[in-house]
Parts: C-alpha cells; sequence; structure tokens
C-alpha cells in the first residue's frame, strides 16, 4: 500500500492529534504517502482531502480537539453516501484509510470495508465504551479533567457543608464516572452498569454527616438520568443542603495526558503497520498493554464491560 488516508469522526477525544500525527510521521516513513480528510465522513463524500507532509502535523501533539475536524454525517449511514466516499478515496489514489473515532465512526469503516475498501479503526473517546481495548484514546484526559475539577468543588462542598452531586460524560457507560469516584474519593457513584439502590446512597450520606463530615461527593454517569433530578431527590431525602454541577463539554477539551499521547501513538502505530501488511476491517486496541486487533465487525458486537471490582473496591471504601 502507498497511499493512505486518515479521518477522526464523531465525538472528538484528546489525544486525536497525536493519533494523526503518529499516524502521518510512521507512514511517511515506510515510503508511502497520506492524504487528511478533513470534517470525517462527511468531508469524505465531499472531497475534502489533502496531502499531509511532516511539517503539517508538527506543533499538534499537545493539543486537544482534532485538527482534521470532526463531523457526523446521516447520509454517509447511507449506501449512496458510502459509495460517494469511496469515489473520493479513488479520485485520490487513496488505498486504505484509518479512522480514529468511536463505534458508530468503526460502523462507518466496516462498511467501507465490506464494500472492498481496507479500513482500520482506531478507538478515539472519552467515553471508554469500546469492546476490544481497555482504554481508547482521551478517556485518561477526560477523568484527569473531572478529577481537577471535583478537587475544586470539593473545596466549596467543604466550606459550606454542602452535598454535591456531579454529573460527568460517558454515554451509556460507568467508566469515567467510576474512575473518577475513585481517584476523587466520592461517596457514591452511580453508574448504568450497577443499579444502586437510592437508601444505600442515603444511608451513606446519613453515616458520614453523623461522623462530622463536612461535605459529601456524589458522582453521577449521565448514563443513569439527569444529575439535577437525582440533587433534588438527595435533598428531600436528607435536608443536606445540595448542589449539582453538569460538567458538561469541558470533559472533551484539553491538552493530552501523557498516558494519552503515548496510547494513541502506539494504537497509530500498529494501525499503519496492518495497512502495510494489506489488511483491512480491523480495529487496534490495547489489551493487558499489549496491542491487539480485531475484526472491527466482530468487536461491535460485542459490549464493553466495565471492570466491576473497581466497584467493589469502591464500596468497600466509601463506608
Ligand atoms: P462518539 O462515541 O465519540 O460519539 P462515534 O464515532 O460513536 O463517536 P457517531 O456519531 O455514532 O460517533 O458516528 C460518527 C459518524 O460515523 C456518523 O455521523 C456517521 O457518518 C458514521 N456512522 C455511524 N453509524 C454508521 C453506520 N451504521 N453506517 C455507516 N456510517 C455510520
Amino acid at each position: 500500500m502507498k497511499r493512505i488516508g486518515v479521518l477522526t469522526s464523531g465525538g472528538d477525544a484528546p489525544g486525536m492529534n497525536a493519533a494523526i500525527r503518529a499516524v502521518v510521521r510512521k507512514a511517511i516513513y515506510h515510503d508511502m504517502e497520506v492524504f487528511g480528510i478533513y470534517n470525517g465522513y462527511q468531508g469524505l463524500m465531499e472531497g475534502k482531502i489533502e496531502q499531509l507532509d511532516v511539517g503539517s502535523v508538527g506543533d499538534i501533539i499537545q493539543r486537544g480537539g482534532t485538527m482534521l475536524y470532526s463531523a457526523r454525517s446521516e447520509e454517509f449511514k447511507t449506501d449512496e453516501g458510502q459509495n460517494k466516499g469511496i469515489e473520493q478515496l479513488k479520485k485520490f489514489g487513496i488505498e486504505g484509510l484509518i479512522v480514529i473515532g468511536g463505534d458508530g465512526s468503526f460502523q462507518g469503516a466496516a462498511k467501507l470495508t465490506a464494500k472492498g475498501f481496507p479500513c482500520i479503526g482506531i478507538p478515539g473517546t472519552i467515553d471508554n465504551d469500546i469492546a476490544g481495548t481497555d482504554y481508547t484514546i482521551g478517556f485518561d484526559t477526560a477523568l484527569n479533567t473531572i478529577i481537577e475539577a471535583v478537587d475544586k468543588i470539593r473545596d466549596t462542598a467543604t466550606s459550606h457543608e454542602r452535598t454535591y452531586v456531579i454529573e460527568v460524560m460517558g454515554r451509556d457507560a460507568g467508566d469515567l464516572a467510576l474512575w473518577a469516584g475513585l481517584a476523587n474519593g466520592a461517596e457514591s457513584v452511580l453508574i448504568p452498569e450497577k443499579d444502586e439502590p437510592f437508601e444505600n446512597v442515603v444511608d451513606r450520606l446519613k453515616r458520614g454527616s453523623e461522623r462530622g463530615k463536612k461535605h459529601s461527593i456524589i458522582i453521577l454517569a449521565e448514563g443513569v438520568g439527569s444529575g439535577f433530578d437525582y440533587g433534588k431527590k438527595i435533598e428531600a431525602a436528607t435536608s443536606f443542603e445540595t448542589r449539582v454541577t453538569v460538567l458538561g463539554h469541558i470533559q472533551r477539551g484539553g491538552r493530552p495526558t501523557g498516558a494519552d499521547r503515548v496510547l494513541a501513538s502506539r494504537l497509530a502505530g500498529k494501525a499503519v503497520d496492518l495497512l502495510l501488511e494489506g489488511q483491512g476491517g480491523r480495529m487496534v486496541g490495547i489489551q493487558n498493554n499489549q496491542l491487539v486487533h480485531h475484526d472491527i465487525i466482530e468487536a461491535l458486537k460485542q459490549t464493553h464491560n466495565l471492570d466491576m471490582s473497581l466497584y467493589q473496591l469502591m464500596s468497600e471504601i466509601s463506608i
């Protein structure tokens, strides 16, 4: 394979730039030409395609977001949309494509591969909700953003002796909430994967108050429901002054952490290796700190499993 393309799609995640950089540099090292496709699959259909050289990915490793921009496209979910994309790839003489994104983006990559165009998926989403990899690019940075925010909220929670419900992202996955709960020393974590009886949360708050605790932090994953609704229920049940913070899109931005930059570079390197071998229809991942790759369609059929031993530990620590 002599000419490949790279695009980012779906929700952006810190570390995507590090992945783009590694794809471009490693491919050039192996005498391939690399084309950047702007605005995800939408830009692919529109032919927003430009050759990238070593210098064009300079000074981006430390930046959040994605220099190739991202987009969502309904049209690309159709046969005609995918055919338009393939026409553009052919027009530019591109023989293989690397797609950095979440499971929706992987669906698109699987469709192109099924139409005979080899694609490799790199998991990039803060949600950590992709099967076949222990971590996705952006998860660690988002986690650290949450940790910093919750540390700050804790200061004011203590000063005013308040209970805080903090809603974090993750779509249907509880990874960000659970990891943040452990790292921030929260009293309770509410995640879609585990039904926590409301009475347990209330009992824990009351026990803490009796012990003289000055504040309480509850971290709620967005997949469970609204933080505001939960805050109202908590205040009604405990009469503790309760405040709610929805962290929102702050979790998607910012400088990627070292862990995300290294993960992005490693996954990108592996993706280029696979295209060099002429493989397509694969997703790359990291499992037990080893680089792995799986059939993209098989991986899409699996659900990502949250490490429930962390939940158990959380329950044993937040007594
Ligand atoms: P995140 O998890 O961060 O939201 P994502 O990749 O899952 O990222 P989606 O919006 O689900 O984000 O998907 C991104 C794009 O991938 C869609 O806008 C669409 O163009 C394409 N896509 C999604 N599903 C399919 C599908 N079934 N067939 C073809 N293309 C698809």
